[in-house]
């Protein structure tokens, strides 16, 4: 597996020291609050295991789960609703957690489910965001780094459901797309 990877960009230790950067500012702005981390499968959750652990409040946990790529590397530009929250988030204060933000579309999609079932307040952390790929409009709140308009895998992300497990985030090598496109 590690040698379909082309090019390493972040290793284990820079994502765990900002995973910990991300979790203690998050901590600091929520004093006195109870967030509810709402992790957005199947990516998120590696990054959100490890944001969970460092953030120092009462914090409850749940999943939302869309889809929009379907496995390729191209958006389908539709988004759909594949499995919803366990709990009610009406009077909280919810944090939506996510892998990386792209067009836009899946974190847009996201807001507008959740914004009409009255939570005090919606932020957005994102581990990765690709501004140079945005189609629509959404606010990141807390970004974990700013990433160019490549297809990464690793630390969650995938490649036809695979690479989710490298312990960081790489470029994948050419070759292996091509070998699945015929
Ligand atoms: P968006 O709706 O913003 O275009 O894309 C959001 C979703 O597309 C992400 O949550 C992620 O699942 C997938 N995605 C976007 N960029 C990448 C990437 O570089 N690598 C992988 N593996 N998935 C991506
Ligand atoms: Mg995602
Ligand atoms: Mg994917």
């Amino acid at each position: 597996m590690n040698n379909d990877i082309e090019r390493i960009l972040f290793d284990e230790e820079q994502i765990q020291t900002r995973v910990a950067e991300l979790a203690a500012q998050i901590t600091n702005d929520y004093q006195g609050k109870r967030p509810v981390i709402v992790s957005v499968l199947t990516g998120a959750v590696l990054f959100t295991v490890d944001l969970i652990k460092k953030i120092d409040l009462y914090a409850e946990m749940d999943f939302v789960d869309v889809s929009s790529y379907y496995g390729g590397t191209a958006s389908s530009g539709t988004v759909k609703l594949l499995h919803d929250l366990k709990h009610s988030i009406a009077g909280k204060d919810v944090i939506i957690v996510e892998d990386i933000v792209d067009t836009g579309r899946t974190l847009k999609f996201l807001m507008e489910l959740l914004e009409g079932r009255g939570a005090t307040s919606i932020k957005v952390c994102t581990f990765f965001d690709k501004p140079a790929g945005r189609e629509v409009e959404v606010a990141t709140d807390y970004v974990g780094f700013d990433v160019p308009h490549e297809f990464l895998v690793g630390y969650g992300l995938d490649y036809e459901n695979y690479y989710r497990n490298l312990p960081y985030v790489g470029v994948l090598k050419p070759e292996v797309y091509q070998k699945n496109d015929d």
